[in-house]
């Protein structure tokens, strides 16, 4: 049998109990999770070992473990529970109906015949389906799991966003608890926090109807909860992170910071921790996807005679030819001007919208230019404008 107690510490069936305390020593500081942080096969490791030492280095325990094997455990150690096993077991030899041996090592039979031998079904009233799905809950949630993914929110302007940034966040999140490197436990054996030490559900009917507390085995020892974290491995802390936002994010994308989650209960792995970001409004311009469009103001004589204007962009300044002519309106395009692909295309680009600027308050000599141009209308400019 693979978790026998003996094969567990290495000893054999016959060997004292000196010996079995040195295999334990040795063994306890191999596979100590001190010495093994974040492994879970030796925590496993460990914890045989210390349920082996429980029962083997305690005389009665060992006697017990001896007659029964893996059973001794099912009826809790108890004396009494083991006379009557035996009387049970002889009755059942002996009235031989069924053939062969009436119950194995299974525990469901034998957490079946002890409830019905010493009336623990009777006392629970109900054991309803509710405790029952929660002891299933509770007993899926032991384990170690990996930690929720958690989402912050990041602001950026659309200069950030463009040009990619980095910002440092404080982020509050459930944390791996230092004191028990997040296993739980506090390392040390003490009374079964799950049945109080009785080895049995504080319930009839839980755990499966086993009759056997999961967590101690039956043994009614188990590794203490750890004082700081009470048991979960984890604790609230606050961190401050540098996140890089690459160049291109809009409101809505999200960059993944990789294990930065919620550690996970006992051990587990961490979550993912999700940077939302969110771009503000320009106040100039506007964004279509990775296009950007702006509105580029040219004086009257600008348009009419052309003429080279300088244009911001967010990769710095260029200078546009606007061509004689140009009418309010026209749209020109400044090629791989905008936001850079966020998936590693092509680039967008950068739209200048003309928008043709008449001088406010115009002197006498700007209204006598005016009188003269407007000779240069050779039709109504309203010509086509018919509904
Ligand atoms: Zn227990
Ligand atoms: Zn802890």
């Amino acid at each position: 049998m693979a978790d026998d107690y003996y094969q567990i510490l290495g000893v054999d069936r016959g060997a004292s109990a000196e010996d079995v305390k040195k295999a334990y020593r040795k063994l306890a500081r191999k596979y100590h999770p001190d010495v093994n942080p974040g492994n879970k096969a030796s925590e496993e490791k460990f914890k045989q070992v210390s349920s082996a030492f429980e029962v083997l280095s305690d005389a009665k325990k060992r006697k017990l473990y001896d007659e029964f094997g893996p059973d001794a455990e099912k009826i809790g150690f108890d004396e009494k529970k083991a006379e009557a096993y035996r009387a049970y077991k002889s009755a059942a030899a002996s009235g031989g109906g069924a053939g062969g041996m009436p119950f194995g090592a299974e525990g469901f039979d034998l957490g079946d015949l002890f409830s019905d031998l010493f009336g623990g079904r009777g006392g629970g009233g109900g054991a309803g389906g509710f405790d029952a799905a929660d002891m299933f809950g509770r007993r899926r949630a032991s384990g170690p799991e990996r930690g929720e993914d958690l989402t912050a929110r990041v602001q950026l302007t659309l200069n950030e966003a463009v040009a990619g940034t980095e910002r440092t966040l404080s982020i509050s999140r459930p944390g791996r608890c230092s004191a028990c490197s997040g296993r739980g436990d506090s390392g040390r054996m003490g009374t079964c926090p799950t049945c109080n030490g009785t080895g049995r559900p504080r319930r009839a009917g839980l755990f499966g109807g086993s009759g056997v507390c999961p967590n101690c085995q039956g043994t009614g020892r188990a590794m203490e909860p750890c004082p700081q974290c009470g048991g979960s491995g984890i604790k609230e802390e606050t961190t401050r992170l540098t996140v890089k936002i690459p160049a291109g994010v809009q409101t809505g994308s999200k960059v993944r910071l990789s294990g930065q989650g919620a550690a996970g209960p006992r051990g587990g792995p961490p979550g993912d921790l999700y940077i939302e970001t969110e771009v503000a409004e320009h106040p100039l311009v506007r964004r279509e996807g990775d296009d950007l469009h702006i509105d580029l103001p040219v004086t009257v004589p600008e348009a009419i005679l052309g003429a080279d204007v300088r244009v911001p962009t967010f990769q710095g300044e260029v200078t546009v030819k606007v061509p004689a002519g140009s009418q309010s309106g026209r749209r020109m395009r400044l090629k791989g001007r905008g936001v850079p692909s966020l998936k590693g295309g092509a680039p967008g680009d950068f739209y200048l919208h003309l928008q043709v600027k008449v001088p406010e308050d115009a002197s006498a000599e700007a209204r006598a230019a005016a009188e003269t141009l407007s000779r240069a209308y050779r039709d109504d400019v309203r010509r086509e404008l018919t509904l």
